[in-house]
């Protein structure tokens, strides 16, 4: 039995002697796949089967597996392979998506993931900024995401001193915060914006803006604190990505 699937390679791992598997994110979930021969000198399915490749594949079903019957490239993401941060944050997103993965249709997290490699391979926003948004629209995808669509206290939408709060998902007035709490995190005006565009905005047009300074460090500080206290995992990835650059020793 054939099918054909549009997928994203978010995973390899050596199999055999001269074969692999790959897991792919298509639009339907996450499927494993072998791919036959694939680490043998001139395999033709080579690039097209490596990590973060998006391509179309046909894929064949024979007993419990699924096996690679042909491939063709879409997008190889060239910009990514070239910079060790880049590697590293994507290599944190598969593994955040593989954690969080269900048996549910989810197109929406495959092109989410495509438009943060994109941008990560053109490195046209800063890591961080994409990062965070990553981090802030999966968990939005996942059906996790904060209300943060103004005060409950006193309805304000922008006041100049938000605070986010991590335990009860919300944003609340500095003139209405009740006290101090674990989580909170007093932010920019800037950095709320920021975190509605990521949770809020058009899917397409998640990364069309652009945030900075302390702001875009506050923002990032707030999404990857909220991603790990939804998921409760936590990530080797993240941790590798953090002392490459240089986030470990900052705090
Ligand atoms: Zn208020």
């Amino acid at each position: 039995m054939y099918e054909t699937v549009k997928g994203l390679v978010i995973r390899e791992v050596v199999f055999g002697e001269t074969d692999k598997l790959i897991d792919l994110l298509t639009d339907t979930g996450v499927r494993t796949v072998r791919v036959r021969g694939a680490r043998k000198p001139g395999s033709k399915y080579a690039a097209v089967t490596q990590i973060f490749s998006y391509g179309e594949f046909c894929l064949r079903q024979s007993g419990e597996r699924l096996y690679l019957d042909s491939a063709v490239s879409l997008s190889a993401f060239y910009g990514i392979r070239n910079r060790l941060e880049a590697l590293a944050l994507a290599s944190y997103f598969s593994e955040l998506v593989r954690r969080t993965a269900t048996d549910q249709p989810q197109p929406q997290i495959l092109r989410l993931f495509l438009i943060c490699l994109h941008y990560l391979s053109e490195h046209t926003r800063e890591d961080l900024q994409i990062k965070a948004v990553f981090e802030m629209r999966l968990v939005t995808e996942l059906g996790m995401m904060p209300d943060l669509v103004c005060c409950p206290v006193c309805l304000r939408y922008l006041p100049p001193k938000p605070i986010l709060r991590l335990d009860r998902a919300d944003m609340v007035c500095e003139d209405c915060y009740p006290g101090p709490g674990w989580n909170d995190l007093a932010v920019t005006a800037a950095t709320l914006q920021a975190v509605r565009h990521a949770i809020y905005s058009d899917l397409e047009r998640v990364l069309a803006f652009r945030v900075r300074g302390d702001s875009l460090w506050l923002f990032a500080q707030y999404a990857e604190a909220y991603v790990l206290r939804r998921t409760e995992h936590a990530y080797p990835t993240l941790q590798f990505y953090r002392s490459i650059t240089g986030l470990d020793s900052e705090n």
